[in-house]
């Protein structure tokens, strides 16, 4: 049986290896396909794939985009959507142009409590999509916390006084905007125990919307959690998929920990938009 991994990040949003890097480690993993879904940007895809076809690995072109309402937020993936699909791309840039406002405003109310960090090192690094575990990386490297997860307890949450909001468009318009470009809308970790859950009638307009499924295998589940996921799934004749959140070194999520089916894979490309080949 083939192993699919249908979530992981690489350094061109919060994780911590290049796309290149990332695909070698899902190779030693023994993964057959993954797909990359970056916080709000197609950057490493292209990297990936050609990487893969020397390792005889598949890509599955993808992005986690970051969704609001209400002060709650929300992730959902996007499978194999149009990557040229200008009103995507339009607000994709959106999203992470607020990232790096946000990022800003919070990183000014931070220096003066933690005046050892060098916030400098944040414009340097590598990735396209700015977000709080580059704070707590300059956090962790000034010696205030030991790990990301450290950081993020107190100094990075909602409920601490550091913290700003960042917009992005409403989950029923996300998953529109979605299906509009032609990509498979996944709603990622809907009852991660990091986050409110959203409220059912929001959930109601996204199905109808076009959701096609809920990631329901996932580390922030516990058995509860993906019972009810499975359940509600079932209920709205929605997909289930599973996946590892994988984000290199910045948390302990192990790439292939949770999979997804091979069959449900077959639909996504059924409804995924077809790249020509060149
Ligand atoms: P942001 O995109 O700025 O809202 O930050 C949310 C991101 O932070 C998520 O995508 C997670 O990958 C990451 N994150 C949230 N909580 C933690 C944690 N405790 N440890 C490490 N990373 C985290
Ligand atoms: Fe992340
Ligand atoms: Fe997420
Ligand atoms: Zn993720």
């Amino acid at each position: 049986m083939k192993k699919f991994d249908a979530h992981v990040h690489s350094k061109l949003s919060d994780g911590t290896q290049d796309p290149s890097d990332l695909v070698h480690s899902a190779s030693m993993a023994g993964l057959d396909v993954i797909a990359l879904t970056d916080h709000d940007t197609f950057a490493g895809i292209d990297e990936a794939t050609t990487v893969a076809a020397e390792l005889g690995l598949t890509v599955v072109p993808g992005v986690e985009l970051s969704s609001t309402i209400g002060g709650i937020s929300a992730h959902i993936l996007a499978y194999m959507p149009n990557r040229e699909d200008a009103e995507l791309l339009r607000v994709m840039e959106k999203i992470r142009q607020s990232r790096m406002t946000r990022v800003g405003q919070m990183a000014s109310n931070l220096a003066a409590d933690y005046p050892n960090a060098d916030w400098k090192s944040l414009e340097e690094g590598s990735q396209m999509t700015l977000g709080r575990p580059h704070l707590a990386d300059v956090l962790v490297e000034a010696g205030y916390f030991v790990d990301r997860d450290e950081a993020f307890q107190w100094a990075l949450s909602p409920r601490g006084p550091y913290y700003v909001h960042q917009w992005s468009p409403s989950p029923p318009e996300m998953v529109e905007i979605i299906r509009n470009a032609q990509g498979v809308p996944v709603l990622a970790h809907p009852y991660s125990s990091r986050r409110r859950p959203l409220p059912r009638e929001v959930l109601k307009e996204m199905i109808d919307a076009g959701l096609f499924g809920m990631e329901r295998d996932h580390r922030e589940h516990d058995a509860h959690a993906r019972q009810e996921v499975g359940r509600l799934a079932q209920a709205a004749n929605l997909e289930t998929t599973g996946g590892s959140d994988y984000h290199g070194a910045g948390k302990p999520n192990e790439l292939g920990e949770n999979l997804t089916d091979m069959w449900v894979l077959d639909r996504i490309i059924e409804q995924g938009y077809q790249e020509r080949r060149r």
